[in-house]
């Protein structure tokens, strides 16, 4: 057993990466004298991943973060993080406590953008909190009943799905998808084809090509003055990530994004740590993007890389290589387009209900990872380069 080592470790953000960082870190440094603290405003996992089925109107589980913390020897501090202070080593809390920290893990994820387009805060619903995608799938139950349309404003995967899923569930409902680019531009030709198909199926109106400068009450203004009607807006265009690092001078992006080094540490200071979405990591065809794909694989790489060093151990860089581009279609459909490293298509692709069951499997709950984590070292996901998250500490 070490008995020489005594590191305060705080993560902050108990999301997809701040959780699995926590558990695995726990798990590799049981036998240290390692404190972990992991930082959360709520004690509820919100499977972001899954936001828009709770808008459509389905029930997810309710994960604790304490019941799965329970045995591992992490604590949890139920608050928001409001400052750090890199020089004292402190981090300060929305409940008045601070928290000294050996080693920082940053994991405080990204959220859709509501301030950049005039109308958005007030207007329009995001996928950023559960409670309101709940609300949101109450209104659009009322809204069914008494006949009104529905915009998603975003041609991304998020704006996809959550137009598909709406679609699917609210048949008699108008939706129109607002986008500045193709839905799916990045997938290949095949995929983008059945994309399309599943817009004819269910209905879904398209607007591509056009920006939105306004969302008003009951409509959204074009960049051309064109008012389009829409009862309720889902706004889905465009993400940030907290001011935090940037605030406390940790060198960040112009998204506000950590830099990090080569091992996913802050290239401005060292004992800070970043993963998922805040973090800004480049490989060599380019920067992630942010997903859960390249994010879970950042956050076992740090647990790991955090206990390699407790232990006077190398580091081998973090590498990471896309594999596919899974899209569900509500329920019954989903395209997954398998990728190339830097995440460009390959030739294949899969459709239909096969494609349902695989878009299942890598996007369904985290939490038997989680758990399975708690109590051995879980390959994390299948990608090129992602296999020295799996070195044994
Ligand atoms: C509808 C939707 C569908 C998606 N589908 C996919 C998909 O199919 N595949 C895929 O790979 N990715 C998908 N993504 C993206 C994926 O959800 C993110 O990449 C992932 O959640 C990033 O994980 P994270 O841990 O960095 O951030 P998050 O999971 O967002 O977690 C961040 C955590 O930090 C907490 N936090 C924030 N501020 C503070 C603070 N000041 N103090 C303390 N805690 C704080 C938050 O409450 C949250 O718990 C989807 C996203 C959405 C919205």
């Amino acid at each position: 057993m070490n008995t020489t080592v005594n590191q305060e470790i705080v993560v902050l953000g108990g999301g997809y990466t701040g959780v699995l960082a926590t558990v695995r870190l726990a798990r590799r440094t049981r036998r240290a004298k390692v404190r972990i603290t992991l930082v959360n405003p709520s004690d509820r996992f919100v499977e972001r991943l899954r936001m828009h089925q709770i808008a459509a109107g389905q029930q997810l589980a309710n994960r604790r973060i304490t019941e799965l913390l329970d045995g591992t020897g992490a604590r949890f501090h139920r608050a928001a993080a409001t400052g750090i202070d890199p020089a004292a080593r402190q981090v300060t809390l929305s409940d008045g406590a601070t928290l000294h920290y050996d080693t920082l893990v940053y994991a405080l994820g990204s959220a859709t953008d509501t301030e950049r387009v005039p109308g958005v805060a007030d207007h329009a619903w995001t996928l950023n909190d559960p409670v309101r995608a709940h609300h949101f799938s109450e209104r659009l139950t009322e809204l069914a009943m008494a006949g009104g349309t529905v915009t998603v404003v975003g041609g991304g995967l998020t704006g996809v799905e959550a137009a598909t899923e709406i679609a699917e569930s609210h048949p008699d409902l108008p939706v129109t998808l607002v986008a500045a680019a193709e839905p799916g531009s990045m997938m290949g030709p095949g995929a983008r084809a059945h994309l399309d198909r599943a817009f004819e199926r269910l209905g879904i109106v398209r607007r591509i090509g056009v920006q939105v400068d306004k969302v008003l009450p009951q409509a959204i203004r074009l960049s051309t003055g064109e008012l389009i009607a829409s009862d309720l807006t889902l706004w889905t265009a465009g993400v940030r990530v907290p001011p935090l690092a940037a605030d406390a001078g940790i060198a960040t992006d112009a998204t506000g994004s950590v830099i990090t080094d080569a091992t996913l540490r802050s290239v401005s200071h060292p004992d800070v740590y970043a993963i998922g979405d805040a973090a800004s990591v480049v490989q060599p065809f380019g920067r992630l993007h942010g997903t859960c794909q390249s994010g879970m694989p950042t956050a076992a790489y740090v647990a790991d890389a955090i206990a390699r060093r407790l232990r006077g151990r190398e580091v081998p860089p973090f590498r990471f290589g896309y594999v596919h581009q899974p899209v569900s279609l509500g329920r019954r459909d989903a395209v997954i387009q398998f990728t190339n490293a830097d995440d460009t298509p390959k030739r294949w692709y899969l459709t239909g209900r096969v494609a349902v069951r695989y878009k299942d499997i890598v996007s369904g709950s985290p939490w038997p990872v989680f758990g399975m984590s708690t109590r051995m070292t879980v390959p994390v996901q299948f990608s090129r380069g992602g296999r020295r998250t799996r070195d044994r500490v």
